[in-house]
């Protein structure tokens, strides 16, 4: 097991945004968290970054408890996120928005080969290297921030509403990428609002409502689950 979410609960405030969940997400394994806006999974995925401290409960990632760990050292020991909105550097070009994911790296020839591998895999990132992010449409910044995170070298990639506010066009592509980040040996742990695409690309995942995991099962026993299609597939 990569990571175990045992018991979390965090608030804002009196808000009480996650209440008592508990999953975990094997290596190897794309697991999505699903459910309506306001369910909790921004949260939970911020709690495992270092960002939000929780309330109680344990995340542990790789055999060792990382809830009091400072996001910095978190991101050191594998696990980066992808935020939602993607967060570019703008101002900066695409090529020193990927250097600020391999920022913590130590290992030079590998990060080399790692840009190159960025560049295979999303190709107009390496058109528009010297560009100012900024000017990259909506689906390209999705894209500079996922190899952005890339670049970091997780082992685990935690992936906020990759989809959001995307073309169709592109929605499918960055789909097609988080599969191919899996082929290649990153664990995924990915929240949508499109939870049909996201569970038809998941090993299993979890379904939030008001802070707390209602369901769970492997992506296709979600898609064929009646409540499930009902409540976050449109009947
Ligand atoms: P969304 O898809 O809209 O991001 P979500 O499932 O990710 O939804 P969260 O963003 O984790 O949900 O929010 C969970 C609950 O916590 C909601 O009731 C939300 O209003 C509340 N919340 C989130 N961020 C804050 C904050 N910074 N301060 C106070 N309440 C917050």
């Amino acid at each position: 097991m990569l990571l175990e979410v045992q018991d979390l609960s965090v608030n804002y405030g009196v808000i009480q945004a996650v209440k008592g969940v508990s999953f975990n997400v094997n290596a190897g394994e794309i697991v999505t968290l699903i459910g309506a806006n306001g369910a909790g999974k921004s949260t939970i995925l911020h709690t495992i970054s270092g960002l939000i401290r929780p309330k109680s409960g344990k995340i542990m990632y790789d055999g060792t408890e990382i809830q009091k760990e400072k996001s910095q050292k978190i991101v050191a020991s594998g696990i980066s996120q992808v935020p939602e909105g993607r967060h570019i550097f703008p101002g900066l070009t695409v090529l020193e928005n990927l250097q600020m994911g391999a920022y913590l790296r130590k290992d030079r020839e590998q990060t080399k080969k790692d840009y190159q591998t960025v560049f295979e895999r999303f190709p107009v990132l390496a058109e528009r290297k010297n560009q100012d992010a900024a000017t990259l449409s909506g689906g390209e910044q999705q894209m500079l921030a996922m190899g952005r995170a890339l670049m970091a070298a997780p082992k685990l990639i935690l992936l906020d509403e990759p989809s959001m506010g995307l073309a169709p066009i592109f929605i499918n592509e960055i789909f097609d990428i988080i599969q191919a980040i899996q082929k290649n040996g990153t664990t995924v742990l990915l929240i949508e609002q499109n939870a049909a695409k996201a569970l038809a690309i998941a090993d299993r995942g979890y379904v939030l409502s008001v802070g707390k995991i209602v369901l769970s099962g492997t992506g296709k026993a979600l898609l064929a689950n009646k409540d499930v299609q009902k409540a976050y597939l449109g009947g």
